[in-house]
């Protein structure tokens, strides 16, 4: 296919637009574009594994609305089943039939999660996870590893990868010091600094909050055992493990990375998949934990839209339609883009590292390809300026990545041969912007 991109006059107009109406322009940062420069193109509509943005470019879509579109946009059964809940009433503010549903797939799909709680997006997740923690222990410290993002929870933006990476803040003005006192930020896969830190602080630690692979610096799995010990060092403390499937659950198998590695935690946090795209998103576990919720318990959350009917019926959908050929076809078309990335990069002398975690994966520029990326450190000593050229020699050429170098990449199971033959025909170009961009450039 040709490429694709012509005219952005109305994206850019829109922009401007925005920009006197909404800060940046946008409702969430990473969304304009500040990483790699340019103006972020508007969508007018989407449909498989295609943008199409209001100049009337296409695009082959490589972020997937940051995750939940496993089955690409516009999936027919999931427009269908919205369209039925929504002909049914937008929102009772009273129990429905598929709230049961939806809680009993995300139980029967992650064995340790006993019971759920349904919120509406990732950060209330956390937030919640956390404060039942607290209140479940009685206990003040939360530890988290630096850049791991957990949604916008003041506790938890220190060090937080994603966006506040992009924006290079090490954290929020905004969060008091009250709120980051109790969050002690060690480094992603290091067991030693846990240990350690346990040992200092042992009966005040609340709970480690962990993504299940990091996902928001870049794709940094975790090491073999890193999870595991997570879940020795909490239980034998007293603390309990929250692991965060808000990116990998319902996405890296049918029952998240928990499906991958089968480490067991207390708490779990879900989102983004099993939300279908709009907003909806989980915390469950252990149902003694899970009971000292309100109104079963004293641990107070609640939600005026929690359990919504039309993102529930998008949620229970995707998930339905998510089978075991889609999450076949999700790693196949994983395998794949990595393959083209390494295959351009490396024809084009390039010193890269394509990273792994399930079917995310993210590109790294290194001159120390063979070493592997395990933290954030690591993250941030990659030659991140090669992303800028790289980004918009594919977005030009009609293949839309994510516009940052600390994201995920997220395929999704609707990349059809048409969409490859883009990715591959667009790489060498791109590949030749990376290797001769300039140390300090943008
Ligand atoms: C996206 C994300 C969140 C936040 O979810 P929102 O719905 O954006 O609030 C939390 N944790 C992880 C691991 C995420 O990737």
């Amino acid at each position: 296919m040709t490429p694709s991109v012509d005219s952005t006059a109305r994206s850019a107009e829109l922009f401007a637009r925005a920009q006197k109406a909404t800060p940046g322009g946008v409702n969430s940062p990473v969304r304009a574009f500040s990483a790699v420069g340019g103006d972020p193109r508007f969508i007018a509509s989407a449909q498989g594994c295609h943008l199409t943005d209001v100049d009337g470019n296409d695009y082959v879509d490589l972020v997937s609305s940051w995750g939940p579109m496993i089955l690409g946009h516009a999936h027919p059964a999931v427009v269908e089943a919205v369209q039925k809940a929504a002909v049914g009433g937008l929102s009772f503010g009273a129990p429905t039939e598929a709230e049961v549903e939806i809680a009993e797939e995300i139980v029967d799909r992650v064995d340790p999660v006993q019971q759920v709680r349904l919120v509406n997006s990732g950060t209330e997740a956390t937030m919640s996870a956390i404060r039942l923690a607290r209140g479940f222990t009685g206990r003040s410290k939360i530890i988290k590893f630096s850049g791991c993002y957990h949604g916008h929870v003041d506790a938890l933006l220190a060090d937080a990868g994603s966006g506040i990476a992009t924006l290079g803040l090490p954290t929020s003005p905004g969060v008091t010091g009250a709120s980051a006192h109790d969050t002690l930020v060690l480094p992603y896969n290091d067991l030693n600094a846990v240990a350690k830190a346990f040992e200092t602080y042992g009966d005040e630690i609340a709970a480690v909050i962990t993504e299940a692979a990091a996902g928001n610096m870049g794709a940094v799995a975790p090491h073999d055992g890193f999870n595991a010990g997570l879940a020795e060092l909490t239980r034998r403390n007293g603390a309990l493990l929250i692991i965060d499937e808000v990116m990998t659950g319902f996405r890296v198998s049918p029952s998240g990375w928990y499906g991958l590695e089968g480490v067991g935690a207390d708490l779990y946090t879900f989102g983004k998949v099993m939300s279908g795209g709009l907003p909806a998103a989980a915390f469950g576990g252990r149902a003694d934990v899970m009971e000292r919720l309100a109104p079963t318990g004293p641990v107070y959350q609640a939600g005026t839209l929690s359990g919504n009917p039309v993102a529930v019926a998008a949620g229970l959908a995707t998930l339905r339609h998510a089978d075991a050929e889609v999450y076949r076809t999700l790693d196949a078309n994983a395998d794949r883009l990595a393959d083209l990335l390494h295959s351009a990069l490396t024809e084009a002398s390039v010193g890269h590292r394509v990273q792994r975690a399930g079917s995310m994966l993210s590109v790294f520029f290194t001159d120390e390809p063979d070493t592997q990326i395990v933290d954030y450190t690591g993250v941030k000593a990659t030659q991140t300026w090669r992303f800028a050229p790289f980004f918009h020699a594919l977005l030009e050429r009609g293949v839309y990545p994510p516009p940052s170098a600390f994201e995920a990449w997220f395929v999704s199971a609707a990349l059809d041969e048409d969409a490859f033959s883009r990715i591959a025909d667009a790489l060498p170009a791109a590949a030749q912007a990376a290797g001769s961009a300039a140390s300090g450039a943008k």
